[in-house]
């Protein structure tokens, strides 16, 4: 880190700008917002200044700079357009070690002014240092666009509340369970959204009854890989989470999302390896939740879709544990995005079936006959290891041999691999792949040359630009 980013207290305080064109204008305009005691000091002033001069809410000082300026003061920015008259004001700062910013020239400031979005009390600066001042921007626009107006009067009316809060609730984890919950379920957003500041404020007043002190459980859908592709949702629970029971399918990129204080537990389990038994998995989720934790079960892609989530669920039912259940974008979806495959195409399949090749071992046998049938995509997760019998089946039942077969191992993370072939050569396709792998089988995969707009091999884009996927 170049640069500790602090928020200094300016009110009162007496601040220097020299320099009175349109930089200094938005510099002043910053320190005034800041409540800053802000003295100008130029040969000329521009209008804005000049009235704000008026006003009385800055003083004007008509001269070129000189050091005894400097005298009292806690901050300076240098605005002036000639260099060297900057250069000597930095020198003259630092030698009486004061704050000091020179526009456009970080290299001899000891401050940098990061760009900012206000909603006082809530501001974010971002900085780059200024080795990236486009990408700053961007962030910052991107940040503008993501947090709402009305989150000032939402921190605004949080602070006058605190006392209250502090006063009823007296451990504080519950102290920020409450918090969490107030803010978490958009409620009281909502109301201060509409201007309805009583309601809002009788709404936090009724929520200081309810009772915090049980824990809950999420079930949450983590996507298949790629963290840009976690829900909002998702994101939102896992930084809330005081422990996280994940999967092995989950990425560790999306495992760094997690709230750090939050415990991680691993009850990955691979097919035939079963890391944690699943009986203990659900007896952790009851217990956890009794002690008052928020958890969070974070499975790969859709908890619902080969993930065992409605067997989870039921045991929290039968323990009475208040649970929510976030989707999550299946393997199929992900992988086929990610391929240039669509699952459906008005010519080529007119439905699409998930189905898992590995099945509990006194298990259904899946219906080969309407499996092989033409004109549908079939999509089967854990399929891998059994290739041979798959391909045997489907053929035997009148599926075409040359039927399309993609295999996306580790689709949408940065190591995705995808390998399309024909259905009678479907051992051999998958034979050196490691990993999660998902089959597709059927016409649609012959248009993934046409479609692809991730390289297959090593998944950057193809004809988009990067940064602003990367950023999405
Ligand atoms: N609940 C998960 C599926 C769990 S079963 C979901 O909805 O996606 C595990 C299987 O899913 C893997 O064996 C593989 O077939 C498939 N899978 C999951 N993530 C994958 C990925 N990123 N790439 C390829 N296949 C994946």
């Amino acid at each position: 880190m170049d640069y500790l980013p602090i928020f200094t207290k300016l009110e009162k305080r007496p601040c220097l700008v020299v320099g009175g064109g349109s930089i200094a204008c938005r510099k002043v305009h910053l320190l005034l917002k800041a409540g800053a005691d802000v003295t100008v000091c130029a040969l000329e002033f521009h209008p804005t200044l000049l009235k704000q001069a008026a006003n009385k809410e800055l003083k004007i000082i008509e001269q070129a700079f000189a050091e005894a300026l400097l005298e009292n003061k806690w901050l300076v920015i240098a605005a002036t357009n000639n260099k060297q008259v900057n250069e000597y004001i930095a020198t003259a700062a630092h030698a009486k070690q004061l704050l000091v910013n020179v526009v456009g020239q970080a290299d001899i400031s000891s401050f940098i002014l990061p760009s900012i979005v206000d909603r006082s009390p809530i501001v974010v600066a971002i900085s780059s240092g200024g080795k990236a001042p486009v990408l700053a921007r961007l962030i910052r626009e991107r940040l503008e666009t993501l947090l709402p107006m009305h989150l000032g009067r939402l921190a605004a009316i949080s602070a006058q509340f605190r006392h209250r809060v502090k006063e009823v609730i007296k451990i504080a984890p519950l102290r920020r369970r409450y918090w969490e919950k107030l803010f978490g379920n958009g409620l009281l957003a909502n109301l201060l959204q509409k201007g309805q500041t009583e309601s809002a404020i009788a709404l936090m007043e009724t929520s200081l009854t309810e009772d915090i002190t049980q824990g809950d459980v999420a079930l949450v859908g983590a996507g298949p890989g790629d963290p840009s592709l976690l829900t909002l949702k998702a994101l939102q629970l896992m930084q809330q989470a005081d422990v996280v029971l994940y999967d092995r399918l989950v990425s560790s990129d999306i495992l760094d999302l997690i709230r750090r204080d939050a415990d991680l537990i691993s009850v990955g389990k691979a097919a035939g390896n079963h890391e944690v038994e699943q009986s203990r998995t659900n007896q952790m989720l009851v217990e956890f939740a009794r002690e008052g934790k928020k958890v969070v079960r974070l499975k790969g892609g859709d908890s619902f879709i080969f993930g065992r989530g409605g067997e989870e669920l039921e045991e929290l039912v039968e323990a009475g544990i208040a649970f929510q259940v976030v989707p999550g974008i299946t393997a199929a979806s992900g992988c086929s995005a990610y391929a240039g495959i669509p699952l459906t195409h008005r010519d080529f399949a007119q439905s699409v079936t998930f189905v898992t090749g590995h099945r509990k071992t006194d298990g259904e046998e899946l219906n080969w006959q309407a499996l092989a049938a033409p004109n549908q995509t079939l999509v089967v997760y854990m399929g891998l290891l059994q290739s041979q019998e798959i391909k045997t089946q489907l053929i035997n039942h009148g599926r075409a041999p040359e039927t399309a077969v993609a295999l996306v191992n580790k689709g949408t993370t940065s190591d995705q691999h995808v390998v399309i072939g024909q259905l009678s050569e479907l051992e051999q396709l998958g034979g050196g792949l490691q990993g999660p792998t998902l089959m597709i089988i059927g016409e649609v995969v012959n248009l993934a040359d046409k479609l692809a707009w991730y390289h297959p091999d090593n998944n950057q884009p193809l004809s988009r630009d990067p940064f602003l996927v990367n950023l999405a």
